[in-house]
């Protein structure tokens, strides 16, 4: 339900920072405009020019702060309601007086994604488009960002659009004999009706077809290092980090806890894991952090098992192979530099096998690519046309659609119309909920509500 109320909210992160923003949207954001702020020229607010003032508490007269406005008429703002922004000065304290006052002209605060779904209830974008923008906000690579930017520029909305027309299109056929009971559905009409629904069904599958990819783009992935001690797992981490995250020693063991740090390998955000070294130990702080690595291997998209090249395969590298059994694992066999001792029992184990040397660097470029290489099958994160479906919501829909649609092809054959009709309008209305066409409140609320505050 869509209540036209006004409403406000902070915009800006909580804390304190340069500026601090307070958007207003609804019929009563230009009276508030001018009860709270006063600009410095006689001109008062125009519509989406920004004035420099004063922000006034009209119940006493204090000055709260110096301030830029800037008020958006209606459509022509982010909801297409009359929009406020009052960008104070951003330390907390000012900016929830200034709120607090704007709450004091009758206002109600916003509920998370609260700007976002009046953009989407007044038609001025769709709910892939709703849901780029919080995807465009969390976004951890590049590749997450530009998958994310063509989403809110409406290419997937575009595709599932000519989807849909497709299935109206043979749902306008079924339905014209439906209204003309005592013609038999020809078979041009057939033809027409089955060509419209086959087409539908190659763009679904070619979609679907982009969901793994899509999705390891907009989450990454979470890569876990393991190895024994001294292995060089922190050395490789370091380098991966570029800068002294963990601590590199000589001590065996000292990586007791599992360290986590987000970084970029080509477009991917990749969390990284490191661990304690495994290996049979009697201290408790020791064994607890080893226990949590052999927890985490099942957790993981990935392991890099870190073996030291330069000694021969311990029992401790024995450890960590058999607890790696049917984990997708690349090895990675380290100090290439030195003498090679090692000897892996059987290589099949391993999706790849890369050397390296973490204290020069050498071969890490290889290993990121490695890593890459083993998620994304397409180089979709250089293209700017592709369209890619990233999110399990979607995913859902299209297949839900797909199974009427599939139903539909098998009922053909009978030629009851009426059911006909029914597994049409039950795809059509699969498809329509991925931009919202027939997204129910309960759905509304669940997207927005994982939205923050003020967007
Ligand atoms: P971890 O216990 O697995 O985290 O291992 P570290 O990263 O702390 O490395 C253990 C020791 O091996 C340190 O003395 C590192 O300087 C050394 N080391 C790590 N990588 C290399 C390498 O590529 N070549 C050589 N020669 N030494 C390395």
């Amino acid at each position: 339900m869509y209540i036209r109320d006004t409403i406000a909210a902070v915009s800006t992160p909580p804390g304190n920072g340069g500026i601090g923003i307070i958007r207003v949207s609804g019929v009563q954001a230009a009276v508030v405009g001018h009860t709270l702020f006063k600009p410095v020229s006689n001109g008062g607010l125009v519509s989406h020019r920004f004035s420099f003032g004063t922000i006034i508490d009209f119940a006493t007269g204090e000055k709260i702060d110096e301030a830029m406005a800037v008020y958006m008429q209606a459509p022509r703002s982010y909801t297409r309601e009359d929009v406020l922004e009052l960008h104070c000065h951003g330390g907390w304290l000012v900016v929830e007086r200034v709120l607090a006052l704007v709450l004091s002209c009758g206002v109600r605060l916003a509920d998370p994604g609260e700007f976002t779904r009046r953009a989407f209830l007044n038609g001025r974008i769709d709910l892939v488009q709703a849901e780029a923008v919080m995807d465009i906000i969390a976004s951890k690579s590049e590749g997450a960002l530009q998958l994310a930017q063509r989403q809110r520029e409406g290419t997937l909305s575009v595709r599932i659009e000519e989807i849909r027309r497709y299935v109206v299109r043979a749902l306008a056929l079924v339905e014209a004999y439906i209204d003309f009971p005592d013609d038999d559905l020809g078979e041009t009409d057939v033809a027409a009706i089955s060509a419209s629904v086959v087409d539908a069904r190659n763009m679904i599958a070619s979609l679907l077809n982009t969901y793994e990819d899509g999705r390891i783009i907009r989450e990454g992935i979470s890569v876990l290092i393991v190895g024994k001690p001294n292995a060089g797992k922190s050395s490789l981490l370091n380098m991966l980090l570029n800068e002294n995250r963990a601590i590199v020693t000589h001590i065996p063991g000292t990586t007791r806890d599992i360290i986590e740090e987000t970084v970029n390998f080509g477009g991917l955000a990749v969390r990284l894991l490191d661990t304690a070294g495994i290996r049979q130990t009697d201290d408790i702080v020791e064994q607890e952090g080893i226990n949590r690595a052999l927890g985490k291997i099942s957790q993981a998209d990935l392991v890099l098992a870190v073996f030291d090249s330069s000694r021969e395969f311990s029992r401790e590298d024995q450890l960590i192979y058999d607890a790696l059994d049917g984990i997708k694992t690349i090895a990675v066999l380290n100090k290439t530099d030195l003498v090679q001792q090692l000897v892996l029992p059987d290589d099949d184990r391993f999706v790849s096998i890369v050397r390296i040397a973490a204290l020069s660097g050498a071969g890490v470029d290889v290993l990121k690519h490695t890593v890459c290489s083993q998620f994304l099958h397409t180089s979709q994160t250089d293209s700017r046309e592709l369209v890619t479906l990233s999110r399990a919501r979607h995913r859902d829909a299209l297949v839900s659609a797909d199974q009427f649609l599939n139903k539909f092809v098998d009922g053909l054959q009978d030629r009851n119309l009426e059911l006909l009709a029914l597994d049409l309008r039950s795809a059509l209305q699969a498809v329509g909920a991925v931009t919202g066409q027939t997204a129910t409140d309960e759905v509304l609320d669940l997207i927005f509500s994982s939205f923050c505050i003020g967007k």
